[in-house]
């Protein structure tokens, strides 16, 4: 039994990539954390460890975001063990690259039911469950704006995002909670760097005039803004965190 002093956040596919960083940064800057994940436990405990042995307070809950009964108890357990909800950042995502033509039904149903089904099965839980006051952030791609050979399933899965992003913004109107979103450009964690060649590697790392990968803390500080007092007057918006890729 907690006694709820902290702001909570809950940061979907918070196991590694850059939702661990968000989890991990949050975390730091005093949110009670819940952890979600689908299938890496360990990772996630790891995780929980870390942060606990901290200070910091932080849970791990496995909860497949595609599945609404689990997305519900995800928000349950949260409630339970955390305290009312203040902050959810939809980060949870998955990523095959392959042309559009060679998709199975699967892979396309799969795609969807992660990224765009599993960010409506949170905001439609945080429609009535988030504190007033709070922060939602969705996780769109800048892939978006660039139109990649063999993204277009992914793109599309983002897309709608951004627009549940900007709509859901607008039916949250007298709750005071912000619905935004960020649109990474390449990343280095898994997702990105998976079945890749350094070569091609290097060539998204040249892409931006930063000329570098994202890293995952790069994505975690734009987080970190868009969920503190400062960032209150944006809403509806679509930040291309990308180094100026696009
Ligand atoms: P990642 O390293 O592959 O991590 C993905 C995370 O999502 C893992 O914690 C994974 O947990 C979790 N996850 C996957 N399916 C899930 C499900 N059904 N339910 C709950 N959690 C699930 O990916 P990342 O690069 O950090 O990407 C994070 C987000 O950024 C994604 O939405 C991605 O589309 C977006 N993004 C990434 C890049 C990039 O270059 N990396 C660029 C643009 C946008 P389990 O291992 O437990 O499944």
């Amino acid at each position: 039994m907690t006694t709820q002093i902290s702001k909570v956040a809950i940061v979907t596919g918070a196991s590694r990539g850059i939702g661990a960083a968000i989890a991990k940064q949050l975390a730091s800057e005093g949110f009670a954390v819940a952890i979600n994940y689908a299938s890496s436990a360990n990772e996630a405990s790891a995780l929980v460890v870390e942060l606990r042995q901290a200070g910091h307070q932080a849970i791990a809950i496995k909860a497949d975001v595609s599945n609404a009964a689990d997305v519900s108890r995800m928000f349950d357990e949260t409630e339970a063990q955390l305290g009312k909800v203040d902050v959810l950042v939809n980060n949870a995502g998955i990523l095959k690259v392959l042309p559009l033509a060679q998709h199975s039904d699967e892979l396309f149903e799969q795609t969807f039911a992660i990224n765009t089904r599993g960010t409506f099965n949170t905001l439609r839980e945080a429609a009535t469950r988030l504190n007033a006051g709070g922060r939602i952030v969705n996780f769109s791609s800048s892939t978006v704006g660039l139109n990649l050979p063999g993204y277009a399933v992914y793109i599309a899965s983002k897309a709608a995002v951004e627009s549940l992003t900007q709509v859901f913004a607008k039916e949250l109107r007298g709750r005071n909670i912000t619905v935004n979103a960020v649109a990474p450009g390449p990343v280095a964690t898994e997702l990105f760097l998976h079945g890749k060649s350094e070569e091609q590697i290097q060539t998204f790392a040249k892409m931006p005039p930063l000329e570098r990968l994202g890293q995952p803390e790069d994505i975690a500080n734009v987080i970190s803004f868009l969920v503190s007092p400062a960032a209150a007057w944006l809403n509806g918006q679509i930040l291309r965190t990308n180094g100026g890729l696009v």
